[in-house]
């Protein structure tokens, strides 16, 4: 235990809640079922590297009954269920979830490695939310700007990652069903655990059969999904490499895309912000979920004139974290998501050093077994090295200074991506000035690392296009432009 951080006993949140199957099949037209084509993997727990449950990997074929389900549901109960029906099931689903929300809490804690003070008070609340949210569409999609009678697309394939494994679900999710659209969602392989479990409660909520679908497996499955030509709408979130590869597949086809990739945020810290809630904030975009977070405020730019205060508060506030066990309602950082994930952490920290930037970790122990970083700052940092210019995915922040308005405006613009952004200013006029500017889907002022189902998020260049969340997200599952036109297939049924 380090200087500075108080001895608390452990409190860990009881495992008893939630109740794992040893081995799981695949959610297909409304049952568990048996793979067909695929084979078995396990889950592990990140903290631990226990074995969870067997999980499926799903193959074509299995991929092909479930895209098959999707199409009939749509055919014969979603696509033609009135608006107001179908957001009556949105809200017993959201209600169900928060009425098992520490089930799911525990679950993704243990599954994904994340602290169960985020599982239970960030990401279970927002999935809720987002539920709650879109419900309230479902029957007022012709006031949403898309047309008087907006149509659905048909049938969605989603593939998410590991990060925020329920949340993205209901992100994908939710406005499709709102809209009307079926699904085949693919959660991501080290995560799948909590997409089972809401399988059951679409079980619980009497959902119809076939309307969702999910399907376990890695990146053969999710490809499956993508290029299926029963498919007429792909939703992605996960890599910019893999994003990248999914344009080129659906690009000539009749498919609607939406990728949500990576991201590189600046966070920017001018010198009369209050240095004690931007250090927060600092914290906060970076180490929440393990900088497990596309929009992880991982680039600090700080004004030179007063980056010495800033650096010391930040290393006497990164003493306090407390790192290990993800149940332990104690826990502000978890364990890395994969071994794989780890080892891409670890490898482009080492070549920040080699690069000649200064590294600091936070003191803490590391429990000995699963995986584990400790909370890391680079100093030194220019805009050439690697470290600045590629996402980490980790609690990894690089740290750059400015002089003016305009610098900071400039390096935090000099990205591939822009997905997100911070500010920390006393004067609302320069938040306006930057935002102006800064080119990324959201800035935060003053704040970080917020979410609200009513806004909508998602990023400039390589970050991805579409937006999800808010009215803008349910632009992704309907027919845009032309109301009555319908999808080609539509148009052979009616
Ligand atoms: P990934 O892009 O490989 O995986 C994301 C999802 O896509 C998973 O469900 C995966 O099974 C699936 N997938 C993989 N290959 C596919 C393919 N060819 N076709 C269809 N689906 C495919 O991401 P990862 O390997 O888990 O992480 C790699 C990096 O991606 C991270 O270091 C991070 O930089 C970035 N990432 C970003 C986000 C985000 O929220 N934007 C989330 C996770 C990872
Ligand atoms: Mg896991």
């Amino acid at each position: 235990m380090s200087a500075g951080k108080f001895e608390y006993a452990p409190a860990p949140e009881s495992r008893s809640v939630v109740d794992l199957r040893s081995s799981y099949g695949l959610f297909v037209g409304g049952e568990f079922v048996p793979t067909v084509d695929g084979r078995m993997f396990k889950t592990v727990s990140p903290a631990t590297e226990e074995v969870l449950a067997e999980v499926t990997e799903a193959g074509a074929e299995d991929v092909d009954r479930a895209v098959r389900a999707a199409r009939t549901a749509y055919d014969s109960v979603w696509g033609p269920m009135s608006g107001r029906d179908r957001g009556k099931f949105l809200f017993r689903i959201a209600r169900l979830i928060q009425e098992r929300a520490r089930e799911l809490a525990v679950l993704e804690s243990l599954d994904n490695g994340k602290p169960i003070r985020e599982s239970r008070d960030v990401d279970i609340p927002l999935v809720a939310a987002h539920f709650f949210y879109y419900a309230g569409w479902a029957d007022k999609l012709e006031y949403a700007g898309f047309g008087a009678d907006p149509r659905p697309v048909g049938v969605a394939g989603q593939v998410i990652p590991w990060n925020f494994p329920l949340l993205m679900l209901a992100w994908k999710i939710a406005p499709a069903l709102a809209c009307g659209n079926t699904v085949v969602l693919k959660p991501a392989e080290t995560t799948p655990l909590t997409a089972l479990l809401f399988a059951e409660i679409c079980q619980q909520a009497d959902l119809p059969p076939g309307v969702v679908n999910i399907v376990t497996g890695a990146g053969a499955t999710g490809q499956a999904i993508v290029e299926h030509e029963g498919v007429d709408k792909v939703a992605f979130t996960g890599s910019t490499e893999v994003g990248k590869a999914i344009a080129r597949s659906v690009a000539g086809t009749p498919k609607k895309v939406t990728l949500e990739l990576g991201g590189k945020a600046a966070n920017v810290v001018f010198d009369d912000a209050p240095l004690d809630q931007a250090v927060e904030g600092i914290v906060n975009g970076i180490f929440f979920n393990q900088g497990h977070v596309c929009c992880a405020g991982s680039r600090l730019l700080v004004q030179e004139n007063v980056y010495d205060e800033v650096l010391d508060r930040l290393k006497r506030r990164m003493a306090t974290l407390r790192v290990g066990d993800p149940l332990d309602k104690n826990t502000d950082v978890g364990a890395i998501n994969s071994a794989e994930q780890l080892r891409r952490i670890a490898t482009l920290s080492e070549v920040g050093e080699a690069e000649g930037a200064e590294r600091w970790s936070a003191p803490c122990e590391l429990p000995d077994r699963g995986y584990w970083f400790a909370p890391t700052i680079f100093t030194g940092v220019t805009q050439a090295h690697r470290i600045a210019r590629e996402e980490i995915f980790g609690p990894v922040l690089s740290i750059l200074t400015f002089r003016t308005p305009a610098e900071a405006v400039e390096k935090a613009n000099n990205t591939p991506y822009g997905l997100s952004a911070g500010v920390w200013t006393e004067k609302g006029s320069r938040i306006l000035w930057m935002a102006d500017r800064l080119r990324a889907g959201v800035v935060w002022a003053n704040t970080f690392n917020r979410f609200d189902p009513t806004s909508p998020f998602g990023g400039y260049k390589e970050s991805g296009h579409g937006r999800e969340g808010g009215r803008h997200g349910l632009a992704a599952y309907l027919q845009a432009g032309h109301p009555k036109a319908g999808h080609p297939k539509e148009a052979a049924r009616a």
